[in-house]
């Protein structure tokens, strides 16, 4: 699958931001490439002492607002493309919520589920030390996305503080805690879908999320977090996938249970058995309230968007639904509240993180939650307001917010030399 149609719906985005903004054509331009492609090639020992080459990325897209920021994937599909699209919805996110980083994304094309252990660490190791020319805790700080966890953090920021001398914590972020990572940075994301979903449903006269009906696309860390606090908050969670399958209940499923028992399990969340078995397209046009996708991007399209029977759609993943399709639910009257907004609670407690990290002074769950909380109730608020006053969709008012933001910087420090 090329990354080249997520790349385009990146770059169209953009387009109609700065057609509201009315922005200087060379600006524009600017803003669409990225600053810099990284591409290597790298080989690995595998187990059985053959030598198997991987391709890997990193793209960092603009630096006028501080240094970029930016998950690191694992996935057979990625591309360079890809990983360029990721990075430009990373530049907006971060403005949107307003903390003072560029956006990155890092990849590497790789299938993990075929690896041993030894040999995702040889490959993460061997991957940090091809792309350490270009990040460091003062330039470019990388994350957890799919395919990669706390335990892939951790071998990373070994792996360049090795080849610095000391250990450098600030690096990379999403470790563990043992290693600097932050209080609630694992349940971020989750934890700030469901701060935007309670703020739509506020605005949609539903008051909270009580008995309201939730579904969920995608059961890794952002959609199992986003499903077990919809349930905390009163909600009917009736059906969740991961990549292989999707089960329903039409009177709520046990998420706890399931995030518990099953999701690490081979079958997956496919194990549990008072529920019933749908496949994932069914699950994205199930009459609720509120719609999460949060597997991977270009889920809803023109193909199925007037199918689609939720009110709200609260994006976890990045890119999970095509400019047609947008089109499509704006006019059946679905609030769509747009990845760089919903999903931004990753990076604003990466940020935290990376505060913690560069003071060496660590922060309180509580503390890390109610900044979260007060950080996105604020920028939603802000994408509502502009939403309203140039009377368009969510995203459009956040990417207005994101692009305006970085365009300003970006004429305030001008062009060098
Ligand atoms: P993850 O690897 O932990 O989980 C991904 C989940 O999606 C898994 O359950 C997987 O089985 C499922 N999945 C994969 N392909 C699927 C498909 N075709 N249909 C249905 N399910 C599928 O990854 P994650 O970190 O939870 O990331 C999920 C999304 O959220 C990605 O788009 C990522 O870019 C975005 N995101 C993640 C973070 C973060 O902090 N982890 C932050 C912001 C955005």
């Amino acid at each position: 699958m090329s990354g080249k149609p997520v790349l385009e719906m990146a770059q169209a985005q953009l387009v109609e931001a700065a057609r509201y903004l009315d922005l200087d054509p060379g600006l524009s331009e600017v803003l669409s490439k990225p600053k810099r492609q990284l591409i290597v090639n790298f080989p690995v020992v595998m187990d059985n002492g053959e030598v198997q080459c991987f391709e890997g990325y990193r793209v960092q897209h603009n630096t006028s607002r501080g240094p970029t920021k930016g998950g690191i994937r694992y996935h057979p599909d990625v591309d360079v493309d890809e990983t360029t699209a990721l990075s430009m919805w990373m530049t907006w996110k971060c403005a949107v919520v307003d903390i003072p980083y560029g956006g990155a994304k890092g990849s590497v094309k790789v299938d993990t589920k075929k690896l041993s252990m030894r040999e995702l660490e040889k490959l993460t190791r061997r991957f940090a030390t091809e792309i350490n020319i270009v990040i460091g805790e003062r330039s470019d700080i990388p994350a957890p996305d799919i395919g990669t966890n706390g335990q892939v953090m951790a071998w990373i920021m070994d792996t360049l503080s090795m080849q610095t001398g000391y250990t450098v914590p600030g690096v990379i972020t999403g470790k563990p805690i043992t290693l600097g990572g932050s209080q609630g940075r694992i349940e971020a994301t989750g934890r700030g879908c469901i701060v935007a979903a309670l703020e739509a449903c506020k605005e949609r006269g539903l008051t909270d999320l009580k008995d309201k009906k939730v579904v969920v696309q995608g059961f890794g860390n952002v959609g199992s977090v986003a499903a077990y606090l919809a349930e905390e908050a009163g909600a009917k969670v009736i059906a969740v996938s991961d990549a292989r399958s999707a089960i329903y209940n039409e009177n709520g499923l046990p998420i706890r249970e399931l995030y518990q028992k099953y999701s690490g399990r081979d079958g997956g969340i496919a194990e549990y058995k008072d529920c019933t078995p749908i496949t994932n397209a069914d699950l994205l046009t199930l009459k609720c309230d509120v719609l999460i996708p949060a597997a991977i991007q270009q889920q809803i399209t023109i193909d199925n968007a007037d199918k689609i029977q939720a009110g709200i759609v609260v994006e976890g993943a990045n890119g999970p639904t095509t400019r047609e399709a947008d089109q499509i639910l704006s006019d059946k009257g679905i609030l769509v509240v747009p990845d760089i907004l919903a999903n931004a609670g990753g990076v604003v407690v990466s940020y935290f993180e990376w505060v913690q990290d560069l003071q060496n002074f660590f922060w309180e769950e509580v503390e890390v939650n109610v900044k979260l909380e007060r950080i996105m109730k604020h920028a939603y608020e802000g994408v509502r307001v502009t939403r309203e006053s140039h009377k368009c969709d969510m995203r459009t008012a956040a990417m207005i917010i994101g692009v305006k933001r970085v365009a300003e910087a970006t004429v305030s420090r001008g062009i060098f030399p």
